[in-house]
């Protein structure tokens, strides 16, 4: 599956007919989901996908597939929650009943005519609307998701099944891969990646725009402006980051077939609240998620490996370098070795990759003696070797 968004232009009319749908479908989902969970308390009763769309039928001004699709949501969600339960997760995430403004998107399971999606796309209930088509859609389109962006923006998602594969041609090399904030990438033979400049750009922009945003009076017309603002800024940031992230990923594939990554444990991570900003912002797990997406439809292979010790270890000898966190050079006096530490580090993940195994174990020194669990914080500072402010 390969989802497709482009930006669609909805006439005044359309916007108030779209507003109406979406309104109305978080009420259908609150409806559904209220008797769901009644069900259940009172009954003991596990009330099914379809059983939902049977009892609560949404009237003749919502389309039938809509309808459906808003038990779908439900039935994903408990889902979702059972799943979270199963992996000891800490946000449970219990399906909740959604709030006026938080309910955004409605979708068509199933596509009944493929000319029906082009320049002009036909939506039901909503009509024809104009669509900025800047890229051909491949496959066989099944579902398509009208959506209201936070910026005020509309767009729509179109999934399609049986996409040809990429034409890339996968390289013979192989490589390890260090993420850093110094650098967004450095890899085992010496090269760094950078996010574009203009990333600077917008995020000292947005860092405005959310100051602006939070001075402004509570629920004034002020407010919602700056908003929708800082919004357009957010889409901005997401949009260069994700171009960026997918002709890295090309170029890396084109060049590489065996790409070995750290294992990130984003997860852990993100829960300090210190780290989630720093986290999003760099997107290493976002990245790491196009790599083997990308990898896998090329026929290339990208390999997560265990990257304790690797910023400490000499990847010449072996030998353990001690270095603080503001020593960007890694210099080895068992044998010499002069190379910048991120690149040092991208050579021992190369190293485990291939040997197939992790480090053997030895004393934690210097910085790293902390990343055995005590703060995680303190263990992605030593990551990224800059404070965060
Ligand atoms: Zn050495």
């Amino acid at each position: 599956m390969k989802a497709y968004k482009y930006r669609v232009y909805p006439t005044k009319k359309q916007i108030t007919e779209i507003n109406l749908q979406i309104e109305k479908s978080r009420q259908l989902y609150n409806k559904r989901l209220a008797l769901k969970k009644d069900a259940y308390k009172n009954k003991g009763i596990n009330l099914l996908r379809k059983d939902l769309y049977k009892q609560v039928k949404g009237n003749n001004e919502m389309h039938s597939q809509v309808s459906q699709n808003i038990a779908d949501r439900i039935d994903k969600a408990y889902k979702n929650f059972f799943a979270r339960i199963k992996n000891c997760e800490r946000k449970k995430g219990f399906p909740r009943f959604k709030k006026y403004g938080t309910y955004n998107s409605i979708t068509l399971p199933q596509i009944f005519n493929q000319n029906n999606i082009g320049k002009k796309t036909y939506f039901p209930k909503i009509g024809w609307m104009n669509v900025k088509y800047h890229r051909v859609l491949q496959g066989t389109p099944k579902t398509m998701t009208l959506k209201k962006a936070k910026s005020g923006k509309y767009f729509i998602t179109v999934c399609c099944d049986n996409v040809p594969k990429e034409r890339i041609k996968v390289g013979n090399g192989k490589v390890g891969i260090d993420f850093g904030l110094n650098h967004f990438i450095a890899t085992s033979d010496g090269k760094f990646f950078d996010h574009p400049k203009p990333m600077r750009k917008m995020s000292k922009k947005r860092k405005i725009l959310a100051r602006e945003f939070s001075k402004t009076k509570k629920k004034s017309k002020n407010k919602n402006k700056a908003r929708i603002k800082l919004a357009g800024v957010d889409e901005q940031i997401t949009n260069t980051r994700n171009d960026f992230g997918w002709k890295l990923c090309r170029k890396l594939i084109e060049k590489y077939g065996v790409i070995y990554v750290e294992n990130l444990n984003v997860k852990g991570m993100v829960k300090n609240h210190y780290l989630a900003r720093a986290i999003t912002d760099v997107s290493w797990s976002d990245f790491t998620n196009k790599l083997f997406f990308k990898a896998e439809s090329a026929g290339g292979k990208v390999v997560k490996v265990n990257p304790k010790n690797t910023s400490q270890k000499c990847s010449g000898c072996g030998e353990v370098v001690r270095k603080t966190l503001a020593v960007r050079t890694h210099e080895c006096q068992h044998c010499g070795l002069r190379i910048d530490r991120d690149v040092n580090a991208a050579r021992n993940i190369l190293s485990i990759g291939e040997i197939g195994q992790e480090l053997p174990k030895y004393k934690p020194v210097g910085d790293e003696a902390y990343t055995d669990g005590i703060s995680p914080k303190q263990a992605l500072l030593m990551k990224q070797e800059i404070p965060l402010q």
